[in-house]
C-alpha cells in the first residue's frame, strides 16, 4: 500500500528525513512513535504529499506520488488524513461535513452523500448530532466526526498523526474506540500516536523514529517487551 524507497528530506540544512525504506502492506495496522522531533509527522505528511521531499521514491496505492503531471488534489482525495486539530468547517453542520467532499470530489447525489454520511456518523456513534454545529460539540465528538468525514470518502489508507493528543483525557478512549473498530474492517492504518496501549492491542508493527530515521521496525510484542536499539529502550523507560 505504501512503499518508501530511500527517502530523504531536509527543512533547509536540517536533514529531517534519513534515508527511510519502508513498505507498509494492505491492511496493516502501523503505529509509528519516538520523541517529540524525531520527524514523525513529517514522515506521514510525505505519504500523501503535503511534504516534498529532496530525494527518493514514494508509491501509495500504486501510484508513484511525484509522478509528473500527477493530479495532486485527486490524489490527496483518495487518502483519508485525521490531525490533531479536527480541522471540521465552522459554518458546515456535523452531516454537511461528512458530505461535501463526497458530493463535489465524488459525484455523490446528495441522498446518497447523506445516507453514506449517516451510516458512518452511526457508526461513530453521532448519528444524534447530525444537525449540530461543530462549536456544540465536545473535542472527542468533533474527532470523531472528522474520522467519519474521512471514511465518507472510502479511502483505501487512513493516516493519523496524533488524533487523542490534543483531546482532554476522558475523551480519548471514544476516539481510540472508534479507531480500534476500523482495524477489525481491514483497514490500512498509519498512526502517530503516543497511546502505548493502542499500539499494544491493534497495531501489526511498529515504527520507532529517533532523528529522522526508523531505528526500530516490530511486532508490539518484541518492541515493547524486547527493544533492541538503545534508543528505543531509553523512549520506552521514559515513557513508563
Ligand atoms: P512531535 O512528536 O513533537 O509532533 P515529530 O516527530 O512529529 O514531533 P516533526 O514535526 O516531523 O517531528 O519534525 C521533525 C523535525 O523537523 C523537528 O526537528 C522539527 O523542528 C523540524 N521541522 C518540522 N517542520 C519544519 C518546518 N516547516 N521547517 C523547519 N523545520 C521543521
Ligand atoms: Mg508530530
Amino acid at each position: 500500500m505504501i512503499e518508501l524507497e530511500k527517502v530523504n528530506k531536509w527543512y533547509g540544512s536540517y536533514h529531517a528525513l534519513v534515508d527511510i525504506s519502508e513498505t507498509i502492506h494492505k491492511g496493516e495496522v502501523v503505529v509509528v512513535c519516538g520523541p517529540s522531533g524525531s520527524g514523525k509527522s513529517t514522515l506521514i505528511r510525505t505519504f500523501n504529499r503535503l511534504e516534498p521531499i529532496q530525494s527518493g521514491h514514494i508509491v501509495v496505492d500504486g501510484q508513484d506520488i511525484h509522478a509528473p503531471g500527477l493530479d495532486v488534489n485527486a490524489f490527496r482525495s483518495r487518502i483519508g488524513f485525521v490531525f490533531q486539530q479536527f480541522n471540521l468547517f465552522p459554518h458546515l453542520t456535523v452531516l454537511q461535513n461528512c458530505t461535501m467532499a463526497p458530493m463535489q470530489l465524488r459525484g455523490l447525489t446528495r441522498k446518497e452523500a447523506d445516507e453514506r454520511a449517516m451510516a458512518l456518523l452511526h457508526r461513530v456513534g453521532l448519528s444524534n448530532k447530525a444537525n449540530a454545529w461543530p462549536s456544540e460539540l465536545s473535542g472527542g465528538q468533533q474527532q470523531r466526526v472528522a474520522i467519519a468525514r474521512a471514511l465518507a470518502m472510502q479511502p483505501p489508507l487512513m493516516l493519523f498523526d496524533e488524533p487523542t493528543s490534543a483531546l482532554d483525557p476522558e475523551m480519548v478512549g471514544e476516539v481510540l474506540l472508534v479507531m480500534r473498530d476500523l482495524t477489525r474492517d481491514g483497514m490500512t492504518m498509519v498512526c502517530v500516536t503516543h497511546e502505548m496501549g493502542f499500539a499494544r492491542e491493534v497495531a501489526d508493527r511498529v515504527l520507532f523514529m529517533d532523528e529522522g530515521k526508523v531505528l526500530e521496525r516490530a511486532t508490539p510484542d518484541d518492541f515493547f517487551n524486547r527493544p533492541q536499539h538503545p534508543r528505543a529502550q531509553q523512549f520506552l523507560s521514559d515513557i513508563r
